[in-house]
């Protein structure tokens, strides 16, 4: 334990137990955009013992308005390395890869399987669902956030699917007016909020600070409100139905 842990072994739903969890856990980041910066950058920072950030983009100057891990130099380069580069300067104690070639399964599978949380932060319903579809056969946590506009979504799954619903019991299909901040435009700290709370997510789970996961929790900016749903498990679920 470190001293830059003091406020973690000070609280007492984590303390020297939860911080060693903490120290020895494994989180897969999938994106590294608005949401995932916020994420990783407190991951790193409350000592995540190894960070996996997949993310095969570049940096683009559209992004430096909300992607606060990136300046005007980190254009063109690759999102995951530099963010990689960030983080280790954050917390040098802790093992970050960066994963910047695109995760076909088979490469999925692996990753997820090296993880103990999977935090979903990508722009896209396809990988969304590959993802998913991943954590259900591997019985991993996957936390899952999206923010466009001035909205934030954000919803915890597994790791026993059994009788809990997955993603796709949420999104049976692609929603495509929710896939991209380009042309709807997001309000730049709506991603950091969701990113930060996913955050919160899995330093809960190593810690043993359990909520009723099977919810979406819905982020109206606009009029500054939480709204709260549960999640229906589906029956004929393409992904957690047996
Ligand atoms: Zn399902």
């Amino acid at each position: 334990m470190m001293r830059r842990d003091a406020r973690h072994l000070a609280l007492e739903q984590v303390g020297i137990d939860g911080q060693e969890r903490i120290a020895a856990g494994t989180v897969l980041l999938i994106g590294a955009g608005g949401i995932g910066c916020a994420s990783a950058a407190y991951l790193a920072s409350s000592g995540v013992g190894h960070l996996m950030i997949a993310d095969f983009d570049t940096v683009d100057e559209t992004n430096l308005g909300r992607q606060v891990l990136y300046t005007p130099q980190d254009v063109n380069q690759r999102k995951a390395e530099i963010a990689a580069n960030r983080l280790r300067a954050l917390n040098p104690d802790i093992n970050i890869t960066a994963i910047t070639k695109r995760l076909g399964d088979a490469a999925l599978a692996s990753a997820v399987e090296l993880a103990d949380v999977v935090l979903d932060g990508c722009d896209n319903f396809a990988t969304r669902f590959q993802v998913n579809d991943s954590c259900v056969a591997a019985g991993k946590r996957l936390i899952s956030g999206s923010a466009i506009r001035m909205e934030g979504q954000l919803a915890v799954f597994g790791p026993n699917y059994d009788n809990r619903p997955c993603y796709r019991c949420l999104y049976a299909e692609a929603d495509e007016s929710m896939d991209s901040c380009a042309g709807n435009g997001v309000l730049s700290p709506v991603p950091g909020v969701i990113g930060t709370m996913m955050a919160v997510e899995a330093l809960k789970y190593f810690s043993g600070v359990e909520s009723d996961i099977s919810m979406l929790h819905l982020y109206d900016a606009a009029a500054t409100e939480f709204h709260t749903l549960r999640i229906q498990k589906r029956e004929d679920c393409p992904a957690c139905a047996r």
